[in-house]
């Protein structure tokens, strides 16, 4: 595989005919894009490598909660941005500071959907009826939590489960239920994997 920069001679023009992704420069044959070079033997040209998604400030990204640090600054291991499953990269919310501890807005494991508010620092925030956490298992058990007040969804609320009857506080997002529902139908796993892939299509921003 020989990979080429936009501007690098791929062939001398004489021996080949510039296909898609190639032009004339004199006597040589260039690549526009940094990309992969397919030659048959007759025509040379230039797949160009997909760039991978890049987030931005408004850009909506879903993971969950890989930890919290020192109480207050909540990492989220995100697998999904504006849409696409991507190589996994970090990101960091503050929950609002009148919340003494991030353990009463989001906690480690929490599948969460977050804003990018400042790309160059990865800075997102759960604040916002669409964002915060999508679904949370009890800190007891593990079951997944349910809201204790449907019209409280996409709010600080509280959480119970259904099992042992644990109360827990969150920053939930308006469609919590969806996935909290989900997730006792089928599993927490295939709720994990269906927000990954989906959850961005579905939501109505
Ligand atoms: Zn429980």
């Amino acid at each position: 595989m020989r990979i080429v920069l936009p501007g690098d001679e791929v062939s001398k023009a004489d021996d080949r005919l510039p296909g898609e992704g190639v032009y004339k420069d004199g006597e040589s044959l260039r690549s526009e894009y940094l990309g992969i070079v397919i030659d048959d033997g007759h025509v040379i040209k230039v797949k160009p490598f997909k760039r991978p998604p890049i987030p931005r400030v408004g850009s909506i990204v879903v993971g969950y909660v890989l930890s919290i640090i020192r109480g207050r600054i909540i990492q989220i291991q995100v697998y999904n941005l504006d849409g696409r499953i991507v190589q996994p990269f970090t990101v960091i919310a503050k929950p609002p500071e009148d919340i003494l501890s991030a353990e009463h807005y989001a906690r480690v494991g929490d599948f969460v959907r977050a804003k990018i508010i400042d790309d160059k620092k990865l800075i997102a925030t759960l604040e916002g009826e669409d964002f915060g956490v999508i679904l949370a298992t009890c800190g007891r058990c593990n079951y997944p939590l349910l809201l204790k007040d449907e019209s409280m969804a996409g709010k600080l609320t509280k959480l119970y489960c259904p099992i042992c009857g644990n109360e827990e506080t969150r920053k939930t997002a308006k469609d919590y239920n969806t996935f909290a529902k989900l997730a006792l139908e089928k599993s927490v796993d295939y709720v994990m994997l269906d927000t990954y892939r989906q959850i961005p299509f579905e939501m109505k921003v």
